[in-house]
């Protein structure tokens, strides 16, 4: 960035936004900062919508992160159900569906999007579940539905499920890889998760696609037909760079964004779902759905763009996951086949599993032992080789 910065502009109103408004002003910036999101709501807690709000244990209301009146104090102006559509980068001007907005420095934190059933053979709707009003208007059908179909068991569609069968509904979870969150887990935990929904009474069809959906009545890729109320896909997100396409930014899977999170030109950042950047813990490219991941990028881009920094952001992905009760935690990097289970048991519903890169300790899958869990991502992060690991666990 050239010139002194007056005024920062942060698309996107969700946590990851929320984290960069908040960094701004605790790094005593004076400037204006602005904030635009689509949805009319201020920053809510999106892990709420499958846990609480669809279970109906918390109400819309519950689960805004800051009450209104704190933005004023902040002194952040947020401009909400307003869509960005443009960014003239040279220009530094923003333009939205109601304004054009000139801006010193940019903050992509526009997050990810439900992707949508295609390819099958339908006439009617599906539900998804991403924002408040997904939430609330599925938590409407799930309570006068008998039966559910869930499509995709990642960790929406299986939040989903257990919801589901919470309120009394019989629910098919039907997912095309052989187990649950299968790009993320070990076949080996695959199959252990897969018995957790079996063992709450889901029926979960595993290798199997939803093949059509007319009248009510479902079909599935092994030739099975049932009737059911509500469908639900949970078939993963897709980031968020649509209204980008000409800004000049490289776009791959996400913003690609150097270590510190900057996406090219000075001043322009991406924080969030939405950046692509080469995590220096574990020299691996990533782009992380998680919101731990959203919220910590958060004060470092504020930092280093209020001070043309370059710290690095350089810490493990980890997500949580409340399933029947049973608390679900993966840190790191947890597909390799190096792996040990260092707690519990496969075949129960508590375990802890370890994977281990050049004898450093680079994973976790927690089950059911969320302290476990925590400290084995504290162990990830410090970068402890797995002989320390082990001795520390014990
Ligand atoms: P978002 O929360 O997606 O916020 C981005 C905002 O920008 C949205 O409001 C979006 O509508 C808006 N926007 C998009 N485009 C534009 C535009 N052009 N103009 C203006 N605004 C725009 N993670 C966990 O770690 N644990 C969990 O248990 C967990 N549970 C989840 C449950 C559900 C149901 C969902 C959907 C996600 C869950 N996640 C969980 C993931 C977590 O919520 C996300 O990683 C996190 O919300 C990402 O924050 P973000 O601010 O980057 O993006």
């Amino acid at each position: 960035m050239s010139g002194e910065l007056r005024r920062v502009v942060i698309v996107g109103a969700g946590i990851a936004g929320l984290k960069v408004a908040e960094g701004l002003r605790r790094e005593s910036f004076t400037g204006d900062v602005i904030m635009i999101g689509d949805e009319s709501y201020a920053p809510y807690d999106r892990p709420s919508l499958s846990k609480d709000v669809l279970t109906g244990k918390a109400q819309a209301e519950d689960i805004f992160i800051r009450p209104l009146e704190r933005f004023s104090q902040l002194g952040v102006e947020l401009m909400l159900g307003q869509r960005a559509q443009a960014a003239d980068l040279k220009g530094r001007i923003l333009l939205t569906d109601a304004s054009e907005i000139p801006f010193d420095g940019l903050v992509i934190a526009t997050g990810s999007s439900a992707r949508r059933l295609s390819g099958a053979d339908f006439d009617q709707g599906t539900l998804s579940l991403r924002t408040l009003d997904d939430a609330l208007q599925l938590r409407a059908a799930l309570c006068s539905a008998r039966h559910v179909t869930i499509v995709g068991a990642g960790f929406i569609g299986s939040e989903v499920a257990a919801a589901a069968s919470g309120l009394g509904c019989e629910v098919t979870l039907v997912e095309m890889d052989a187990f649950p969150l299968g790009r993320v887990v070990r076949p080996e935990v695959g199959a252990s998760l897969g018995r957790i929904h079996d063992a709450h009474g889901i029926d979960f069809r595993p290798s199997t696609r939803l093949a059509a959906l007319r009248q009510g009545r479902a079909r599935l890729s092994d030739g099975s037909e049932f009737s059911t109320d509500v469908v639900v896909a949970g078939v993963g997100a897709s980031p968020n760079t649509e209204w980008l396409k000409e800004s000049g930014l490289t776009i791959r899977d996400g913003i690609v964004c150097d270590a510190s999170l900057n996406a090219g030109p000075p001043g322009i950042f991406a924080v969030g779902d939405v950046v692509n950047w080469p995590n220096s813990l574990f020299g691996e490219r990533m782009r992380v759905e998680h919101w731990t991941n959203a919220s910590a990028q958060g004060a470092v881009v504020a930092h280093n763009l209020l001070h043309q920094a370059s710290e690095h952001f350089a810490r493990p992905n980890y997500v949580w996951s409340d399933q029947y009760g049973i608390r679900i935690q993966l840190v790191g990097l947890t597909t390799g086949p190096d792996f040990e289970v260092v707690s519990g048991s496969l075949s129960s519903q508590t375990f802890l599993v370890w994977h281990r890169t050049n004898n450093r300790l680079v994973g976790a899958c927690a089950v059911g032992c969320p302290e476990m869990g925590l400290k084995s991502a504290d162990l990830i992060a410090s970068r402890t080789p797995w002989p320390d690991a082990v001795a520390a666990l014990e």
